[in-house]
């Protein structure tokens, strides 16, 4: 027989292959990455810092360690080149590998932006440990640390950055941080907090050409303001890695999609993760991709299963001014927002009125259990 096949060995990946052993799939499993295959928490790469952790404390398992718990097969430093539906092959190197059943986990690439300027290649991003590795030592030497991107990723690498001692800059065109999730009273919220701790925010502007200027970098702002910085770090969101399915003729939108058993176009091909768009929504988090995992497993073992998605709150790892949210699914209805010293309470409600989604901040984060149980009545 041959194997299952699962192309990534990031969360969705290694969750997968734990949750097959875990219902009992007792059939070869071979793992496939790019990477070196060590098994890590990716939402602690923006909180490493202050905790003072590098790749090695990171790293929770190597690809040797992963496969001798899985008792899988683990390719490691070996991108897939190709994938044939029709002969069930994937190509690596120079093996062709045939499967019984693929699932593509290969995740999501930092978005770039178009920059200019003779420092814009050195612009980093932070998306796996090999880039955390590499700004981690950039900043051992760094006093100010510019972030491009007042996002969800920016603002908890702000947070990270400020508790390390550094100075912080965060530039973006927003007029709130983290605007695409959360109205605006929970956003200013969250700017007031962490510039009471030092950040400087340049929103509703952008960067121009970013230059080299003495050992760092110097950039001019739509505005008129000129910034300077040490290091400086892009987090202006990720995109789906979807090339090699489109390659291989896979249908491909906001992601490689699939309906709600994770099925891609092709038969026996399936995708998990940050990769995929299942019924059109792409959910780069990590509580999707273990229901989604559980469900694929139980597929795999012989029993279909749809993926079904429990409430699935965002708790944003701004530590020095905590958040949860769970943003409404439409962008329709209206937010009742009750602010207070400690925090905000948001509750948004759809157009018929039925509680969608909710925010909360600061000491209002200790509600989280009463907001959930209001959604479920
Ligand atoms: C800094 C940061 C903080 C985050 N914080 C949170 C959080 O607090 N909560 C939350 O829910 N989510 C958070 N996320 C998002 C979450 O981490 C991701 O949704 C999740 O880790 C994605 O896992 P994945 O396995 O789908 O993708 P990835 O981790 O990107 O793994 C993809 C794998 O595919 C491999 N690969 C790609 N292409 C190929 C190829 N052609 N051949 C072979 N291998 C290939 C790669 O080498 C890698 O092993 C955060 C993300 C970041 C960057």
């Amino acid at each position: 027989m041959n194997p299952i096949c699962i192309i990534g060995t990031g969360l969705a990946g290694y969750t997968l292959a734990k949750e097959l052993r875990r219902q009992k799939y007792s059939g070869s499993l071979v793992l496939i990455t790019a990477d070196e295959g060590r098994y890590y928490s990716k939402p602690l790469l923006s909180t490493a810092l202050a905790q003072n952790k590098d790749t090695t404390a990171l790293t929770l398992a190597t690809a040797e360690q992963m496969a001798s718990e899985l008792q899988a097969e683990i390719k490691t430093g070996s991108p897939v080149t190709a994938i044939e539906p029709q002969q069930h092959t994937v190509t690596f190197g120079s093996t062709c590998l045939t499967y019984d059943k693929l699932v593509l986990a290969i995740g999501s690439t930092p978005i770039r932006l178009p920059l200019t300027g003779d420092g814009a290649q050195e612009v980093l991003s932070v998306n796996n440990l090999d880039d955390y590795g590499h700004f981690r030592q950039l900043v051992q030497q760094s006093r100010r640390v510019a972030i491009i991107g007042p996002g969800l990723i920016g603002c908890e690498f702000a947070n990270d950055l400020l508790q390390s001692g550094r100075e912080v800059l965060i530039i973006g065109p927003d007029r709130w941080p983290i605007s695409s999730l959360l109205p605006e009273q929970a956003g200013r919220a969250v700017q007031q907090a962490l510039a009471s701790h030092g950040a400087v925010w340049h929103l509703e502007t952008v960067n121009g050409p970013i230059e080299k200027s003495g050992t760092g970098y110097r950039t001019v702002l739509k505005n008129g303001v000129t910034v300077t910085a040490d290091l400086i770090l892009s987090a202006v969101g990720v995109r789906p890695v979807t090339a090699l399915a489109q390659q291989a003729g896979l249908q491909v939108e906001r992601g490689i999609v699939t309906d709600g058993y994770l099925r891609t176009s092709a038969a026996d091909i399936f995708a998990l993760g940050d990769c995929a768009a299942v019924n059109g929504r792409n959910l780069p988090f990590v509580a999707p991709l273990m229901a989604g995992a559980k469900a694929l497993a139980t597929t795999l073992c012989g029993q279909e299963t749809a993926v079904t998605y429990p409430v699935m709150p965002i708790a944003i790892k701004t530590t020095l001014y905590p958040i949860i949210t769970l943003p409404p699914g439409t962008t329709e209805g209206h937010w009742e927002i009750e602010p207070s010293d400690s925090g905000v309470t948001g509750r948004h409600f759809n157009a018929q009125a039925i509680l969608d989604g909710f925010v909360l901040t600061g000491q209002a984060t200790t509600q989280k259990s009463v907001l959930i149980k209001e959604l479920n009545q």
